[in-house]
């Protein structure tokens, strides 16, 4: 399958099943280091997601990332809508004009999900946050693209780095966010907005599988 739209509304609509079916694993992951909610804003955020899209035409990859941007700026709220609002913004204005995306093309969207997510948040890597997906899961699509390997390859590649990035927050100590509130007993469990990154990645893979 080539990355052009047909892929990125697979791509949103496998995110959407995935994360309700994480639902309550992201409000368990959040009720150790913040307040609980993640599950249920990014499970309510894919739900309006997946309404909109129903109402909506489609043409390309980046009308089909905008409306997700859109969507869930309005919906999700907490710290994530805006960070995601914000990622999905930029990742569209990315492949501006692109009917398939190659591994370069990849790349630039993760970068520019990246470059959102720092812009509005400020945090860098090691922070315990979902930079800790996204940065690795660049850095990973970004090397695929200077390989020569495939659009395909590059998004298993980023999927991969960005659930090892996120499994490596485990440890960490919260800097930004919430979860920056409880300091050193933010060590010992993974940042649920990491994870949830990791999940939205890998169903950009799963959408390439079908
Ligand atoms: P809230 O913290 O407002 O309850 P959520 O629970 O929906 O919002 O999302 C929490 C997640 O948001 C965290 O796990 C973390 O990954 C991410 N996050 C919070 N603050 C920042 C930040 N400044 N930069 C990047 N990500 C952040
Ligand atoms: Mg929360």
């Amino acid at each position: 399958m080539s990355l052009d739209v047909k892929w990125a509304l697979a791509w949103i609509e496998k995110s959407r099943a995935a994360i309700a079916d994480a639902r309550i694993e992201l409000i368990d992951l959040d009720r150790q280091i913040g307040d609980g909610d993640h599950g249920e804003n990014m499970d309510r955020g894919f739900t309006g997601v997946a309404k909109a899209l129903e109402e909506s035409e489609i043409p390309d990859i980046q009308s089909a990332l905008k409306l997700v941007a859109k969507t869930l700026m309005s919906t999700v709220g907490g710290a994530a809508g805006p960070l995601y609002g914000t990622a999905y913004l930029r990742a569209a204005k990315a492949v501006a004009g692109k009917e398939e995306l190659d591994a370069a093309s990849v790349a630039d969207l993760i970068e520019a999900a990246l470059g959102g997510i720092q812009v509005r948040g400020k945090a860098t890597e090691g922070e315990k946050t979902m930079v800790d997906a996204w940065s690795p899961a660049a850095q990973a699509a970004r090397e695929a693209a200077d390989q020569g390997l495939s659009g395909e390859e590059a998004l298993r590649a980023a999927a991969e780095a960005a659930h090892a990035g996120a499994l490596a927050t485990e440890p960490m100590k919260a800097t930004k966010g919430r979860a920056s509130y409880l300091g050193e007993r933010s060590i010992g469990h993974l940042d649920p907005g990491a994870m949830s990154s990791a999940i939205l990645l890998e169903q950009a893979v799963a959408a390439i599988d079908g």
